[in-house]
């Protein structure tokens, strides 16, 4: 008598098999999401898009964004605007530097948009420290970069 002929596995217990089928589920998230990732001209460092999501979405330094996050806006806005109003100028630089009515305007947090001091495309980082806030007129003259 051979035992060349192997017995077929036996069968996966159900919850083997759900842990196969969420194994699988999330697998396809995750590729989805490096999709869309990979397809999204904000994100610099392609190379940390796996990590990013397997890491849980969170770790946006990863990603290396191009566009600030709101908590970076803010708190240039903040200081930016805390030393307008001591200088009695304008919280657009821009304006500030210019000879019409806004030379003294104080623009709203909405009013404004973030601007990469060195510009992104020259590998400008999306860092606080290279961000200023500039009046949307402004922002829109230097260029989306
Ligand atoms: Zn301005």
């Amino acid at each position: 008598m051979h035992r060349c002929m192997q017995m077929p596995q036996p069968l996966k217990t159900d919850l083997q098999a759900k842990a196969v089928v969420r194994a699988s589920t999330s697998l396809l998230k995750v590729s989805a999401d490096v999709q869309k990732l990979y397809s999204d001209p904000y994100i610099k460092n392609r190379k940390g898009i796996f990590e990013y999501i397997l890491g849980g979405s969170v770790d946006t330094k990863l990603l290396d964004i191009r566009v600030f996050d709101e908590a970076t806006k803010k708190l240039v806005y903040a200081a930016q605007t805390g030393q307008a109003q001591t200088n009695e100028e304008s919280n657009c630089p821009l304006c500030a530097l210019g000879h019409d009515a806004n030379k003294h305007k104080i623009w709203k947090l909405a009013e404004m948009d973030a601007d990469h001091v060195a510009a992104w495309s020259k590998g400008g980082a999306t860092a606080l420290k290279n961000c200023q806030m500039l009046c949307k007129t402004h922002n829109r003259a230097k260029g989306n970069k």
